[in-house]
């Protein structure tokens, strides 16, 4: 029987091996030119969709993840931040509070690279194959309020009920109704134990009370915040003001 590159390729499609369909060509002609044996053969393909198919899993995650901007830890100075030592930035890094669902928190005034912390925990995690999302309070909030009725608050919540880790941006910068501290408990609750959440914030959690208004939330929310939690502050000058550029 004689089969042409074309039927090889379709048979790799209906495999939903698309990437060594689409480089089939390539390979053969790679392994005549090369006298690739019986074995580097199979292998090279293989190998060539497995890297194919985690690069796509990474970009997906990375559009999926939302980030305000995107900034490395390498990006990250700590000269300028002091309050953070390299051995800690180090065990951040290794990921080893994300296996154990481990919560970060991160504290600190407006300025002093929380949210970049943050993001660039985010891309070592999407990088590591973890689902991440990044989410702004003042965004959250309204998504969960229309959760039940709009189906594109739907899909978002989905995402971050079934993410590896939740970033959650400048929490209680304002305050919260009784409903939204309920909405809010729920989706805390539902993450606790079962995913890693990063929260920023520039007030303390001895405020945070204030702004939730009921007592009883604000313990029930902080109880699991913070029972497997790592709580950082940063200080200092805010980066902006010091970096900043004018125009004269
Ligand atoms: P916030 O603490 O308000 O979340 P950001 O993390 O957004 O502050 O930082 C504000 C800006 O300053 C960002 O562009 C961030 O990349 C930059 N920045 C802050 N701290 C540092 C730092 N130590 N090294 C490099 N860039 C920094
Ligand atoms: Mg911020």
């Amino acid at each position: 029987m004689n089969y042409s590159v074309e039927d090889l390729q379709s048979q790799f499609q209906r495999l939903r091996m698309t990437e060594t369909s689409k480089e089939l060509p390539t390979f053969l002609r790679k392994a005549e030119s090369n006298s690739w044996t019986y074995q580097e053969f199979p292998r090279e393909l293989l190998t060539y969709e497995e890297r194919r198919r985690e690069e796509k899993m990474i970009e997906r995650h990375l559009k999926m993840a939302k980030f305000p901007y995107q900034k490395t830890l390498e990006e990250f100075d700590l000269k300028e931040q002091p309050s953070i030592s390299e051995r800690q930035l180090r065990q951040l890094r290794e990921l080893s509070w994300l296996e154990e669902s481990f919560n970060l928190i991160f504290l600190g005034p407006p300025g002093v690279g929380k949210t970049h912390i943050a993001i660039g925990l985010g891309l070592e995690a999407i990088l590591k194959g973890y689902r991440v999302l990044f989410i702004s309070m003042g965004e959250l909030i309204p998504l969960l309020k229309t959760e039940e009725y709009l189906r594109k608050s739907q899909l978002q919540m989905k995402k971050i009920r079934d993410a590896d880790l939740v970033i959650i941006d400048d929490l209680m910068y304002m305050a919260m109704d009784q409903n939204e501290a309920n909405l809010f408990f729920h989706l805390v609750n539902h993450l606790y134990e079962r995913s890693s959440i990063i929260l920023t914030s520039n007030k303390g959690p001895e405020e945070w009370g204030e702004l939730l208004g009921d007592q009883g939330i604000t313990t029930a929310i902080l109880d699991r915040l913070l029972h497997r939690s790592e709580v950082l502050h940063l200080d200092g000058d805010s980066h902006r003001i010091k970096h900043r550029q004018t125009l004269f």
